[in-house]
């Protein structure tokens, strides 16, 4: 069954491209290189023992994304990770989230209309904003959105769902990622930040490996356990598994229409319990300092996943200290191969 990846050579895209090799899925990956390096397609090689198809193009592109669709006919599923992700940076050029965001989308979604295609889209805790009750449940309100990154994902769940109660042909799962981090553990591909690591773990490794001075830690003052900011993170791995799983629950006949998951591990983790975690796994010291809060985070996040361990038949298995480890030996092989 060959499944249209998008986005297939970014953090999540190139976990998930090798989950589905191994559960018997044949990738087609899509990619403009945006935030992504064309070797990574060599890494991924290494790893599945060849060179999956890949078709290097900008999604925004109608034209483009029509031509795909008359190449790639024979496409059973697609899985939708192509997207611009920096808050900080959606804040400062909105129009460059909406653009990329709601284009690719909607490009992709009328190329292949008219197919009963399985359609997984990466959504993001990020829509449940700070919530009222935790574990946070897939019921739980959806906030008006904190970032221009946010509500592209807020809104794009609800262009699924308008699709589908239009009638459409499609049948498509939203899968609500909370905070995914870690590497695969053969350390051939991971999470590669272009310029400075917006997300915690990127900043622990590379200055764990001398890249960076220091860690600041945004805040000890919230109102949990240790004062610094809870977040449910999970393994890549398992995210990407989740996909897997996503497909699979589509594929059977009584899946219709739409439906959301939480994928998360559905713990809380602050920030200094996952430095101390890192130290604790990989043996290194941790240079870090106490800065003031920063504007626009959440105090606390962490997914209920009743819902995804019940209906996905999903749930996360690697535990914080695999995350740090592969974390770290992605780190250290990729500085010393640099792609
Ligand atoms: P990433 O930047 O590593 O991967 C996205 C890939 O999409 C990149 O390779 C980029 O080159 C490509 N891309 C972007 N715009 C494109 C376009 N117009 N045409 C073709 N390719 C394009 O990001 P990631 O961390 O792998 O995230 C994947 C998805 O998961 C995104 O939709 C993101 O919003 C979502 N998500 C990520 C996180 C996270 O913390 N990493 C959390 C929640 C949701």
């Amino acid at each position: 069954m060959k499944i249209l990846v998008t986005g297939g050579l970014g953090f999540i895209g190139s976990h998930t491209v090798v989950e589905l090799v191994n559960a018997g899925y044949e990738p087609v990956i899509v990619d403009d290189l945006s935030n992504s390096d064309p070797k990574i397609l060599d890494q991924i090689a290494k790893i599945i023992g060849y060179k999956p198809v890949f078709h290097k193009l900008d999604l925004c592109n109608e034209h483009s994304v029509k031509e795909l669709a008359v190449n790639e006919p024979d496409i059973e599923g697609i899985i939708h990770f192509a997207a611009y992700k920096a808050v900080g940076e959606s804040v400062q050029k909105p129009l460059k989230y909406y653009r990329n965001n709601f284009y690719s989308l909607i490009n992709l979604l009328e190329a292949y209309h008219g197919k009963a295609l399985n359609f997984v889209f990466s959504s993001s805790c990020t829509v449940y904003g700070q919530p009222e009750q935790l574990p946070v449940t897939e019921a739980a309100p959806v906030q008006s959105a904190q970032s221009p990154y946010g509500n592209t994902k807020q809104i794009a769940e609800e262009i699924l769902q308008d699709m589908i109660a239009s009638g459409s042909d499609y049948k498509v799962v939203s899968l609500r990622y909370f905070n995914p981090v870690g590497a695969h553990d053969s350390a051939l591909i991971g999470e590669l930040p272009i310029g400075v690591p917006q997300n915690l773990v990127p900043f622990i490794t590379q200055t764990a490996i001398g890249k960076r001075q220091k860690i600041t830690v945004f805040g000890d003052d919230y109102n949990t356990p240790d004062g610094s900011c809870v977040r449910d993170y999970i393994h890549v791995v398992d995210l990407a598994k989740a996909h897997v799983a996503a497909l699979k629950l589509m594929q059977k006949d009584n899946f219709k229409g739409y439906d959301v998951f939480n994928i998360g591990t559905g713990n809380g983790t602050t920030v200094l319990q996952i430095i101390h975690a890192f130290e604790r796994a990989t043996g290194v010291k941790l240079n870090y300092e106490i800065g003031p809060r920063r504007g626009g985070d959440v105090e606390q996040v962490w997914g209920d996943v009743t819902k995804s361990t019940n209906k996905l038949g999903w749930k996360a298995k690697l535990g914080i200290d695999d995350m740090m480890s592969s974390a770290w030996e992605w780190e250290k092989y990729i500085s010393q191969n640099p792609l």
